[in-house]
């Protein structure tokens, strides 16, 4: 977390039914749209609650049991979305990707004309790495006359989103991540004809029925006690960004975070997969060494923690972040330690 987070989070938090609250949510709004490069039209909601939390209020909102959607499982994230249809009842067919494979068009080509409504992606399927191709993901939506849901939890800040020319239906951010604020809040953005089948919806929630939210947005609130805390971090967040440089600015941070840690690996036994990555995170597949006692000796011997995977990936890879406060100095303490424990 950044130190200007910080001293906000500190604070004493004020009573939130007030217009110089409100005023302070209409601007987070017009900052989101403004880094998504949103149009007038395009909605914000702020949702207290986890990304997964979002994903599901998305979902259930903006389809129904008559619907049929096209879900892409590259990894752990993906799957949540097929979980949280298989909850709800509603028809999907899935895009599944062993470990190592890239979306490809020829694959995604199959799906075309099967008269799905719409398509749930996670942009960058944060336990893989994958990045997914938004333009070739957008194409096949608009051809197809499908909504485009793109779940940009790890996404946002560290990879290229155009909401407007990508024509994304939804956009699902979190407060976690590349925000780098305390868990908790997420933020999910709706195309004008979004919007109108969010109004039209009938969701099986009291809580994530996200026509209130829509209603209360108008003007700046939310229908029930939000996570002030962290709305007054994320408006901070939100005003250091623009006022260095903007979301391109912020995007090339974490490019370059990426880039400095890939180029220093050559010479480890370590290997990348081939698939084209995320700014976020850097997979990492270990040959000769078990993964999860690497994650283990690295918080352990060196204060340094990464995040580890789970399932059959978890004793291969591990996964190096690149959002956050983080500095070359970290990485270059990554490398230290990796060409020390890695050197037989
Ligand atoms: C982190 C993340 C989530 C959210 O998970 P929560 O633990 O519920 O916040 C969802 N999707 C992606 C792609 C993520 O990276």
């Amino acid at each position: 977390m950044h130190p200007e987070t910080l001293k906000v989070s500190g604070e004493q938090l004020p009573y939130f039914r007030t217009s110089d609250f409100s005023e302070k949510m209409k601007e987070i709004e017009c900052l989101i749209k403004k880094m998504t490069y949103a149009v007038e039209e395009d909605k914000v909601i702020l949702l207290t609650t986890s990304g997964t939390g979002a994903m599901e209020a998305t979902v259930i909102n903006c389809f129904g049991t008559d619907d049929k959607l096209l879900v892409i499982s590259g990894g752990s994230f993906g799957k949540r979305f097929c979980d949280i249809c298989d909850v709800h009842g509603f028809d999907y067919d899935t895009i599944s990707l062993e470990f190592g494979k890239a979306l490809t068009s020829e694959e995604l080509a199959k799906y075309s004309g099967r008269g799905y409504s719409g398509l749930l992606v996670n942009l960058d399927e944060t336990s893989t790495g994958q990045l997914y191709d938004l333009e070739m993901l957008s194409a096949f939506c608009r051809s197809n006359d499908m909504l485009l849901v793109v779940d940009a939890i790890s996404a946002f800040l560290a990879d290229e989103i155009d909401f407007s020319k990508n024509n994304i239906d939804a956009l699902i951010v979190s407060s976690q991540k590349a925000l780098s604020l305390s868990p908790g809040l997420s933020i999910i953005e709706l195309s004008k004809r979004m919007c109108e089948r969010v109004n039209r919806s009938d969701p099986k929630s009291f809580y994530m029925d996200l026509k209130m939210y829509l209603r209360d947005m108008e003007r700046g609130q939310t229908p029930f006690t939000p996570a002030v805390g962290i709305i007054l971090e994320l408006l901070d967040r939100l005003r250091m960004i623009e006022a260095s440089g903007g979301v391109e600015h912020e995007i090339g941070l974490t490019r370059f975070r990426a880039e400095y840690f890939r180029s220093k690996i050559a010479g480890l036994p370590i290997t990348l997969p081939e698939y084209r990555l995320s700014n976020a995170v850097t997979p990492i597949i270990f040959n000769n060494h078990n993964a999860y006692d690497i994650f283990e000796k690295l918080r352990k011997d060196y204060d340094l923690t990464v995040t580890p995977s789970g399932g059959e990936l978890r004793d291969k890879v591990l996964r190096v972040s690149h959002i956050g406060n983080l500095k070359t100095e970290d990485y270059d303490a990554l490398i230290d330690a990796f060409k020390k424990e890695l050197k037989n």
